[in-house]
């Protein structure tokens, strides 16, 4: 048996489960808040072009108009200033994106604490029990942000001071692109830095140490839980816009059974 029909075999009895990782797209889906002097992403909108009726007898189609960084979605390197000679999503290397993945799990601690920022010592902890980070592949920070996902204010969670959101801290962000010999981190929140990152030093750590060092980002995930802690292949398929920053990405897991 050649190891690609090992794995389809794997695929069609169950022995390796396929996880969807992606949000659904809808003009639902939650989207970034920028403070109003800034430029603001878009939501997801379906425009129907015809539905079996007279501007179409026989077909049912659509355009939309999205964000790319709307719903699950794939930073590229030149979305921040610090990687703006960096690929573009279309320039991504495919074999990129096809990666083993590991999953950390601090949901208990987020759900104490909104503002939850991870730290080196949490990884390295993580490490101690799993082993270390994958050379090349991802890690998903699970925060059990996913289970707000209905919801536009349960998913910012902001107040007057601001979206409250889990992310990590200036030097957990600065090891994982500098250090670590990860390709990118997957979070479950609306972006990669907390909700407070835009108070800072640098604001935004994760956006400018990750892409800075031509990592990638990827965002809105759901059923990390899923997951095993590592041994999952992560998948991730973003659009390939032509010098686009980022796009809405089918993202899925294999994962063992
Ligand atoms: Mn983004």
């Amino acid at each position: 048996m050649t190891v690609l029909s090992q794995l389809t075999d794997a695929l069609r009895t169950g022995r390796i489960e396929v996880v969807d990782l992606t949000a659904p797209l809808s003009s639902r889906t939650p989207i970034l808040e920028l403070p109003p002097q800034f430029g603001q992403t878009q939501r997801f909108e379906l425009a129907e072009i015809s539905r079996y009726d007279e501007r179409g007898p026989a077909w049912y189609w659509n355009n939309f108009r999205s964000g790319e960084h709307t719903g699950t979605h794939f930073d590229a390197p030149n979305h921040w200033v610090t990687g703006r000679d960096g690929h573009d999503v279309a320039e991504v290397p495919v074999e990129r994106l096809i990666r083993p993945v590991v999953v950390l799990d601090v949901a208990e601690r987020c759900a104490a604490d909104p503002d939850f920022l991870l730290e080196v010592d949490d990884v390295r902890a993580w490490e101690r029990e799993h082993g270390p980070l994958p050379d090349g592949g991802w890690l998903i920070y699970r925060t059990g942000w996913d289970a707000r996902a209905s919801g536009q204010e349960e998913f910012l969670n902001a107040d007057g001071t601001g979206p409250h959101t889990p992310g990590m801290s200036v030097e957990c962000a600065r090891w994982l692109a500098e250090e670590s010999p990860v390709v990118g981190i997957g979070v479950e929140t609306v972006g990669t830095d907390a909700g407070a990152a835009h108070s800072f030093d640098p604001p935004f750590p994760c956006h400018a140490y990750l892409l800075g060092s031509g990592k990638y980002g990827l965002t809105q995930l759901r059923n990390a839980g899923r997951l095993p802690a590592t041994g999952a292949v992560l998948v991730a398929g973003p659009l390939p816009i032509v010098t686009g920053s980022g796009a809405p990405a089918r993202v899925l897991a294999l994962v063992e059974r």
